[in-house]
């Protein structure tokens, strides 16, 4: 193991035992799927069919000619029930298409992808990064010429609270996992291929070094301490190097990919297989909690009672990680390509603080807590005031949102809530990090 993580962050209980030890299975599909044509950062796709219209599992659904985008596809057989709008869990309002699956599926078959390069493959897939970033994973793919990449790194942390879908993942798939590696690796030429696993996973760090064996690949075990998955840290903590202010992981010859859409490139460029499902951790206050094998447009209503439902008094339902995640608005949004997790809270058992707005007593934790050395007390304190240059002064849009600062506040100021604040208006306003 590493000595040393990177600087700051904190030690949230994890949560995982509930769902650790439960293997994958398939979660069964509900009679209606709403499949967004945005489920990924950058250009929203435009619906491609109409209602009534037959839809096969893999085909294309919706599309859009642009650099920065990933089409949707089918995750079923079906019918076109209407092309609309639907509600994220992001709390946007998008173009989605309704499908109505035939009662039986065949999951092993599907509408191939197009062949090619890795690069082109895996933008027909439609793969985005599904740690819950949702960049177009064929852009990374494609970096700039003058960028040399000498090292690709597998982030298999996952040090959110409570989440165990990338953990079960290496542990029944290390081969998919590390083939979508050595996939990435060879297209870009890189020297390294690593596989960074927290130390709270000690058997899914076994189940790669296995399958790692004799490949050249490295797996390495990193302290567990949150956020260590951030690509920042997580390069940091790998390669003791320092990703420069504003700049790109390339920049340090680095590219950083999640170890589910690792596999997710695997079997679009072996299978010719697109994004249509994911595992899904469901936990917290449900009768089942599990790893769910869930096709993409389940709305989460249906992922619940598949976990058997609601247990206890419920306060909040977190789609993703507690730590980062939003709170849900509605449980009839759907599963999309970057939803690593649902948890369901109830009072007390908050990960994550909460947004009650206090006095800052100076005690300094929230700046020793920080991974990216910012004093989050001074950004809230100008947020609040809608000083926005001053926002700017203390680099508010280096913030990587990961809460840690909020966590560790004892008068449980909503300092991540202040920092978006600052970030959209400085973003609104044209300034870059
Ligand atoms: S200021 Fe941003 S990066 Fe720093 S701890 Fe808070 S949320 Fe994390
Ligand atoms: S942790 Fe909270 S109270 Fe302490 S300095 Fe930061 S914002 Fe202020």
């Amino acid at each position: 193991m590493l000595r040393s993580a990177f600087r700051g962050g904190i030690h949230p209980p994890d949560m995982k035992q509930a769902t650790a030890g439960r293997a994958i299975e398939r979660a069964p599909v509900p009679e209606r799927l709403v499949v967004p044509a945005s489920q990924h950062i950058g250009a929203c796709c435009e619906p491609t069919v109409e209602p009534g219209q037959r839809v096969r599992r893999g085909q294309i659904i919706a599309s859009i000619d642009a650099f920065v985008s990933a089409p949707v596809h089918s995750p079923v057989d079906g019918e076109v029930a209407d092309v609309g709008e639907c509600l994220t869990a992001a709390g946007m309002r998008v173009p989605a298409v309704t499908i109505t699956p035939d009662a039986e599926q065949d999951f092993e078959s599907w509408e191939p992808v197009e062949g090619g390069e890795p690069a082109a493959v895996v933008r027909s897939a439609g793969i985005v990064g599904m740690g819950g970033a949702t960049f177009p994973s064929a852009v990374k793919l494609s970096p700039p010429k003058e960028f040399t990449l000498t090292t690709v790194i597998l982030n298999g942390c996952e040090c959110e609270p409570y989440l165990t879908c990338d953990h079960r993942l290496m542990l029944e798939s290390p081969e998919r996992v590390l083939r979508g590696g050595r996939i990435m690796q060879e297209a870009l030429g890189a020297k390294r291929l690593v596989i960074g696993i927290e130390s709270n996973k000690p058997d899914a760090a076994r189940a790669m070094k296995t399958a790692a064996h004799g490949t050249g690949a490295e797996v390495v075990v990193l302290p567990t301490k949150y956020p260590q998955g951030a690509e920042k840290q997580l390069i940091w903590a790998i390669l003791r190097t320092e990703v420069p202010h504003g700049k790109l992981p390339a920049a340090v010859g680095a590219l950083v990919h999640n170890v589910g859409t690792a596999a997710a490139i695997a079997d679009a460029v072996d299978l010719r297989k697109p994004l249509m499902e994911r595992v899904v951790t469901v936990t917290g206050r449900v009768a089942r909690p599990g790893n769910y094998l869930v096709v993409l447009g389940t709305l989460v209503r249906d992922l619940i009672e598949t976990a058997g439902g609601f247990v206890g008094e419920v306060e909040r339902v977190i789609a993703g990680g507690p730590m980062t995640g939003p709170a849900l608005g509605s449980l009839d949004v759907p599963v999309t390509k970057g939803m690593s997790g649902i948890v369901v809270l109830g009072p007390g058992d908050a990960a994550a603080p909460v947004d009650a707005d206090q006095p800052c007593i100076r005690c300094g934790r929230c700046s020793e807590a920080c991974p990216m050395f910012l004093q989050p007390f001074a950004i809230g304190t100008y947020a609040n005031a809608r000083l926005w240059d001053r926002t700017e002064q203390v680099h508010a849009l280096d913030c990587i949102e990961c809460g840690a600062c909020a966590y560790v506040c004892p008068t449980r100021r909503p300092l991540v809530q202040l920092i978006r604040l600052a970030k959209a208006e400085l973003t609104a306003r044209g300034v870059r990090p």
